[in-house]
């Protein structure tokens, strides 16, 4: 569901992508580690096109991301994604974050929408705090309301840059246990995360990036199991 070829990112002189090959297949869960400044996040980016590649082709979906005909707005339609730090919008409720781009984008009613809303606010846990503002809520549960919001505009594809490096380390158990159970629930999901357990155990494929390449990429027993290459390996060392 995602195809990723060739791909090539440069910031001025500065090479972050260096020709990347990678795929997601419908219902899995890739997780992508690796140092920072790698190029993690310049990969997440460019699947959705918050960053224009230089070379090489994306598809989500079925859509080319990278032909300039494409129609961005609805291909982004079936890619949720959810950033290190929340980024629901202060001003409104909680209820009020989970249906607003329902309304807008989706053109769903204001029952549909608020029902579809509370339904993903049990799954993380939050129906008691529809009528909250985001201020009221902890940071976990406040990334827990990102993930519903996500999730309420049914998106095919889910993709996550370190949902959890933002929060005190009690809260991080709760974020990881809602995506563990999205992955149960056969999410498509790519996830750059440093929580190793969860990559490990949730994983279906890990991808261990450095220096802008893919080093290393195998099921998750191998890659942070029985690492092939000395790369992966001392970074492992160093993490784990
Ligand atoms: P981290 O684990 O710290 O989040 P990362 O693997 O996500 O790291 P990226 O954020 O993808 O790394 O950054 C890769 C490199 O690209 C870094 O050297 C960074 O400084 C650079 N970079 C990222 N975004 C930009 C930008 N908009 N302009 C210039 N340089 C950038
Ligand atoms: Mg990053």
């Amino acid at each position: 569901i995602v195809e990723v070829s060739g791909l090539r990112k440069a910031f001025g002189t500065l090479e972050v992508l260096k020709g990347i090959d990678m795929s997601v297949r419908r219902g899995e869960v890739v997780c992508i580690i690796g140092p920072s400044g790698s190029g993690k996040s310049t990969l997440l980016r460019c699947v959705n096109l918050l960053e224009e590649p230089n070379a090489g082709t994306v598809v989500v979906n079925g859509f080319e991301m990278t032909d300039p005909d494409v129609d961005i707005d609805r291909a982004r339609r079936g890619i949720g994604m959810v950033f290190q730090a929340f980024n629901l919008f202060g001003h409104l409720s909680v209820l009020e974050n989970l249906t607003v781009a329902q309304r807008k984008v989706l053109k769903r009613d204001r029952d549909e929408a608020e029902r579809i809303a509370m339904r993903n606010l049990e799954k993380v846990g939050l129906a008691e705090k529809a009528g909250s503002m985001p201020a009221q809520l902890s940071g976990g549960q406040q990334q827990r309301a990102a993930i519903a919001r996500a999730l309420a505009m049914d998106p095919a594809v889910m993709l996550f840059d370190e949902p959890t490096s933002a929060l005190d380390p009690e809260l991080v158990g709760d974020v990881l246990t809602v995506m563990r159970q999205l992955a149960e629930e056969g999410m498509t999901m790519l996830v750059v995360t440093h929580e190793m357990q969860f990559a490990r155990e949730v994983a279906d494929k890990v991808l261990f990036m450095d220096g802008g390449v893919v080093v290393e990429e195998g099921q998750a027993a191998q890659v942070i199991g029985e690492p092939r290459h000395e790369r992966t390996r001392s970074f492992l060392a160093r993490v784990l």
